[in-house]
């Protein structure tokens, strides 16, 4: 007789294929293995290859009830240590992943070693895998892991063409101030201009692949059944009340990190950096241990920012001209083209207070005492992170709905500033000196340290992170372990 087949419920998980998307599936993943699934982690073949090079193959290999799988992305083949095009990969994922996925999961039904697929969360910009989920009858959950002010931002495109906003005639939109209009129609929102929409839409053509794909998978992911959302309804009430009014099922579960605090013993030796991309480096843990307290700035534009090498210059000079103590994180692909070195003289300016180095363990550096600021590109993890850690934000957004974020960071929530698209070094070193020893600075910490004692409440047993992520594995789900 042959062995039976383990009745876990089995969660096939898919994001989308870049850090900011496997790193809050691979928290959620967490967290449902610790409530008793059967975990299939889907990466993409590219990426698979970069997490055996920056955890090994050891890492990969999994565990009993957590495996990786991989399917191809659709793009050409690559060895590059770097974030690929996200416009080509939503437009390849589209077309190209629909297949793969589903001889997947049919793959794993037919084998007895894993217990059947019962469900398959995933990522709000991959919305073909709903479709295997609805083709071969099991039962699908959207997670969206931006904010919701960014979902709502993407789900205003077409009303943007409709009112003849954009497509804009020409590139002066860039100069002549038409970014400024205020958009006073978008339900649940406040104080928003054409700047602080999604980036795609500052367009002069409605055929950019990014305009399209983001426009599309938004309202896809609005008609999900269930859309899981790493965000806390406190932070984010007016806009989730909205688009709670379009789809009632919404669960609100972030932040995960925090969360995650529940499950440290159940947590089976499974690696708590289980996601990166990069090889972190650690040791600027202990370097900033040397400074005072809210005193260090720390500088990280996330995975997927490129700039030129002239704002690369002003953001250099910007760090060493405020005297004060930085630790800044320089990705090898973050100048566009060719990669450059920083001048010489600058790095003898900061030899003693800058710490430069290309990926570090960033929720660590968040959480410790010397960090006074983050000077940041808004992505919503990195948000998120900063908030759980008390960390008041510049923000110098770079696309999709950074620039929301940003926008909610420096109004809604009060705890930062932002620096203009076109960066200059005076502003970068006024700015970084006001946030850490000016009035503004001092007030946006305190209010800071306010949303971050709300995240931790919420994400406390009883709070609504914790009681939503309860729900959903019990009414969507369907595990009675918890
Ligand atoms: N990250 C990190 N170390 C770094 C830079 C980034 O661990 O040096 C992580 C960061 O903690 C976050 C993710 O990478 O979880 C970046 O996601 P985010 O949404 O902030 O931005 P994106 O990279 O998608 O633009």
């Amino acid at each position: 007789m042959g062995v039976s087949r383990s009745q876990k419920p089995h969660v096939v998980c898919v994001p989308f294929p870049a850090q900011g998307h496997v790193n809050p599936f691979m928290q959620l993943s967490k967290l449902l293995l610790c409530t008793g699934f059967h975990i299939t982690f889907v990466n993409t073949e590219f990426n698979h290859k970069r997490l055996v090079k920056s955890l090994g193959q050891e890492f990969v290999k999994g565990q009993p009830h957590f495996r990786f799988e991989t399917i191809p992305d659709g793009l050409p083949p690559s060895d590059k240590d770097a974030t690929q095009s996200i416009a080509a990969l939503c437009d390849a994922t589209r077309k190209h992943c629909y297949e793969p996925l589903k001889e997947l999961v049919k793959k794993l039904n037919a084998s007895h070693e894993v217990p059947l697929v019962t469900s398959i969360i995933y990522d709000g910009l991959m919305g073909f895998a709903g479709k295997v989920a609805r083709d071969l009858d099991i039962s699908e959950q959207q997670f969206w892991t931006a904010s919701a002010c960014g979902l709502m931002g993407y789900l205003q495109f077409d009303e943007l063409v409709e009112r003849g906003i954009i497509p804009f005639q020409d590139e002066s939109f860039t100069t002549d101030g038409s970014l400024d209009t205020n958009l006073d129609w978008i339900s649940g929102m406040k104080n928003m201009r054409i700047r602080d929409c999604p980036s795609f839409v500052r367009t002069t053509t409605l055929d950019e692949t990014s305009f399209i794909c983001f426009g599309i998978e938004a309202k896809t992911c609005m008609k999900s059944s269930s859309i899981i959302i790493n965000t806390i309804q406190e932070l984010e009430s007016e806009v989730l009340n909205a688009l709670m009014a379009q789809n009632p099922n919404i669960y609100n579960i972030g932040p995960l990190q925090l969360l995650g605090r529940h499950f440290p013993d159940k947590d089976k030796g499974f690696k708590v950096s289980g996601s990166n991309l990069w090889k972190n480096d650690s040791k600027c843990i202990q370097w900033l241990d040397q400074w005072e307290p809210s005193s260090v700035i720390y500088v990280n534009y996330g995975s997927i920012t490129v700039m030129s090498e002239d704002h690369l210059k002003e953001f250099a000079w910007g760090l060493a001209n405020s005297n004060l103590p930085f630790l800044w994180i320089k990705r090898p692909d973050l100048v566009m083209g060719e990669s450059t070195q920083l001048p010489q003289d600058f790095l003898d300016e900061v030899k003693d207070r800058g710490y430069i180095t290309s990926w570090c363990p960033q929720e660590q550096v968040l959480s410790h005492p010397s960090v006074g600021v983050f000077l940041t590109h808004c992505g919503w993890n990195s948000t998120l992170e900063g908030i759980s850690g008390g960390v008041p934000m510049i923000g110098w957004p770079f696309f999709a709905e950074q620039q929301t974020n940003c926008r909610y960071i420096c109004t809604t929530w009060g705890i930062g500033m932002d620096i203009k698209d076109d960066v200059k070094r005076e502003e970068v070193t006024t700015l970084v000196k006001e946030m850490i020893t000016g009035e503004r600075g001092k007030e946006m910490r305190q209010k800071c340290l306010e949303w971050k004692k709300k995240a931790i409440e919420a994400t406390d047993m009883g709070g609504s992170s914790y009681n939503d992520f309860h729900r959903l594995v019990k009414e969507v789900l369907h595990n009675d372990v918890v």
